[in-house]
């Protein structure tokens, strides 16, 4: 059963009198343990679509379905709780609380899990900071710590809530070309080592070809859904236009 399935979700943006088209018609499963890419030019709807399938945000139409489960009948409580137990999230501008140290913001999801102790928060906030490679750093404020150092704390934050699937809007946006590549190795380690499913946007083409599972994205729709076997790309669903990138 796939972990996230979307069915033919549009989302409509009321802009002042304008309605923004984000999303339309667009339909994807994410089965569990892929290392997926959602890839597209700025203002494609990578970012809506992400949020949709994190149920942060709510389909104008269509159905959004997280362990087969459909979400759009579901409370706001019941949805804080979905959100809480099965999905992680990872932002480009990392989004850790100023005021916290390190290990705060790791062990700040796990204030939602009450049938954890103090001890089991300590150790797992421990845990997930260590495999991170941060152990030294767990009372370092966001401000004392470098934009690569910060994200491997959006990383434990994202799974120490034991997330099945972790979503990440462009995490390598925001650093320079070594710390992404190691952000990225360390998110493919986690996705190979514990099985955790990855779902990433990005725009960078270095970024994409690390994928399993590529979604290309225009204007809203999905144009192109790639696996890659062998080393190679292969596409399923293929509606670019020839002027589009031809490599992936
Ligand atoms: P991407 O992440 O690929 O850059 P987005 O999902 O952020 O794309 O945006 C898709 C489209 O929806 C863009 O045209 C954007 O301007 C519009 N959009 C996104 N969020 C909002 C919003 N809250 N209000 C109005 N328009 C929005
Ligand atoms: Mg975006």
């Amino acid at each position: 059963m796939p972990i996230i399935r979307v069915e033919d979700v549009s989302k409509t943006y009321r802009l002042g009198e304008q309605n923004v088209t984000a999303l339309e018609g667009v339909s994807l499963t994410v089965e569990p343990g892929v290392f997926m890419a959602i890839a597209g030019p700025s203002g494609s709807g990578k970012s809506t679509l992400l949020n949709i399938m994190g149920c942060i945000d709510t389909p104008s139409k269509g159905r959004v379905e997280i362990d087969g489960k459909d979400v759009s009948g579901q409370t706001p409580d019941a949805l804080a709780e979905v959100r809480a137990r099965t999905i992680g999230f990872i932002f480009q501008t990392f989004n850790l609380l100023p005021v916290l140290s390190a290990e705060e913001n790791v062990e700040y999801p796990l204030l939602q899990l009450p049938e954890l102790s103090r001890a089991e928060r300590r150790e797992r906030v421990a845990h997930y900071l260590a495999m991170v490679g941060l152990s030294r750093y767990a009372r370092h404020r966001p401000n004392q710590l470098s934009g690569g150092q910060r994200q491997r704390v959006a990383i434990a934050r994202a799974l120490v809530t034991h997330s099945r699937v972790v979503l990440a809007d462009e995490p390598t946006a925001n650093l320079d070309r070594r710390t992404g590549e190691s952000i990225l190795n360390l998110m493919r380690d986690i996705n190979q080592n514990a099985g955790t499913t990855f779902v990433f946007s990005t725009h960078d083409k270095r970024v994409m070809n690390r994928a399993d599972r590529l979604v290309r994205m225009e204007d809203g729709q999905i144009t192109a859904l790639g696996m890659k076997r062998d080393g190679n790309w292969i596409f399923v669903q293929d509606r670019r236009k020839p002027e589009d990138d031809p490599e992936i």
